[in-house]
């Protein structure tokens, strides 16, 4: 039963992005993993990636051995500049990682280019960038693969969950014989918890209690005793027992609702980006600077402030909903990051966004009204300096 459902979302999901195959897992982070398996990405093996990313997306990585090599971002886009992706390439590398941050278009033309002159495999981090389109390509669509979260903060959310998409038949049997092989289902604990949890996120998030259910969810988390994004087993570069899962029925027949307002929402976001620029040009902010035929439907609006410490601290106090992505090179600020071959200066554009980016709501229970009170609160804090 449960795998039937399963499949249903898999096939509308596939079907909404133009591609032949889609595949739900547990999480993002389980489909970016079965993707490297898949690919046949190995010890020794090395993964170009944004210096500005999560540690969920390097922890996949690490567990076969292979390693990370951190390319610097373009400011205006915090997405991997392809200049100095070009420049990570070694004879070990086998894979670069295109990640759409917040939901801004990487450079496909230019990542694509580098991808073909050195024979190196590229797919796509579409977690953050549903429904960004790039020369009106959706993302997701120009790599051998991409791969999507679901997790709450998301732009479609299952609670927690993952999808892998390709539209290549030989990497869709590989993918298939290794769900054969290896995948777990989801344990009737996991699931039932993940179902509660769905409904308290339903009733209670909205953006004045945001703050709050955040650090109460994160401390939770650390306890062990909800599904959080991450338990502190996936601070470590070694796979936890278990990891590999497939998706639950109730995860996908939430999929399946929210496929159903799919464009609704992605037209929001569209609506939001638009009213930010706005406000926020009118309150002093460059516009940033981006290409006439990208289409970003943003995750959250990214924006440099004079002081993010302060910003962070006043925000809960009055009732806006401030993010911090991202903390540090390989966000949250916990991670180790010197056990993800990280090192303090290697991409100083990303480290300098990561002390100034705040990000503000495009959700669906944010309106021009947060936006507005938003645009405010930001600009009381001031913009950060623009001295690049
Ligand atoms: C959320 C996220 C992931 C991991 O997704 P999970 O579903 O939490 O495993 C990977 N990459 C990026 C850019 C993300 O934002």
């Amino acid at each position: 039963m449960s795998d039937a459902v399963v499949s249903k979302f898999e096939h509308a999901f596939a079907e909404w992005l133009g591609v032949r195959h889609a595949f739900a897992f547990w999480k993002g982070r389980v489909a970016m993993y079965a993707l490297l398996r898949a690919l046949g990405i190995s010890a020794g093996d090395e993964v170009i990636l944004p210096g500005y990313t999560c540690v969920m997306d390097v922890n996949p990585i690490k567990y076969l051995g292979a390693r990370p090599a951190y390319a610097d971002i373009d400011p205006a886009t915090y997405n991997a500049a392809p200049e100095n992706v070009e420049r990570a390439i070694t004879p070990a590398t086998k894979l670069i990682v295109a990640q759409h941050t917040y939901g801004y278009p990487c450079d496909m033309d230019a990542l694509t280019d580098v991808a073909r002159r050195h024979n190196l495999v590229l797919i796509e981090d579409c977690c953050l960038a549903l429904g960004s389109t790039w020369r009106g390509k959706l993302c997701g669509t120009f790599g051998k693969a991409a791969y999507w979260s679901f997790q709450w903060n998301k732009p479609l959310t299952t609670g927690v969950g993952g999808m892998a998409t390709t539209d290549d038949d030989a990497l869709a049997g590989e993918i298939r014989k290794l769900r054969q092989a290896e995948m777990r289902p989801v344990g009737g604990k996991s699931a039932a918890v993940l179902a509660c949890q769905r409904a308290v996120y339903r009733a209670a998030i909205w953006p004045r209690t945001t703050a709050v259910a955040t650090r109460m969810f994160r401390w939770l988390t650390r306890k062990g005793l909800v599904i959080g994004s991450s338990s502190t087993s996936e601070f470590e570069p070694r796979m936890p027992e278990g990891f590999f899962r497939g998706m639950s029925a109730g995860q996908a027949r939430a999929g399946l609702a929210q496929m159903r307002k799919i464009g609704r929402n992605i037209a929001h976001r569209r609506e939001m980006r638009l009213i930010y620029d706005e406000l926020l040009t009118a309150a002093g902010w460059p516009l940033p600077s981006l290409p006439d035929h990208v289409d970003p439907v943003l995750v959250r609006y990214p924006v440099r402030v004079a002081d993010k410490q302060r910003a962070v601290a006043e925000a809960p106090g009055r009732g806006i909903e401030l993010g911090t992505w991202f903390e540090c090179p390989l966000h949250p600020i916990e991670t180790p990051m010197e056990l993800y071959d990280y090192h303090a200066g290697m991409c100083p554009v990303a480290e300098r966004a990561c002390r100034e980016v705040v990000n503000l709501p495009t959700h669906g229970r944010a309106g021009r009204r947060t936006a507005g009170r938003s645009a405010a609160f930001v600009a009381g804090i001031g913009r950060a300096p623009e001295d690049r």
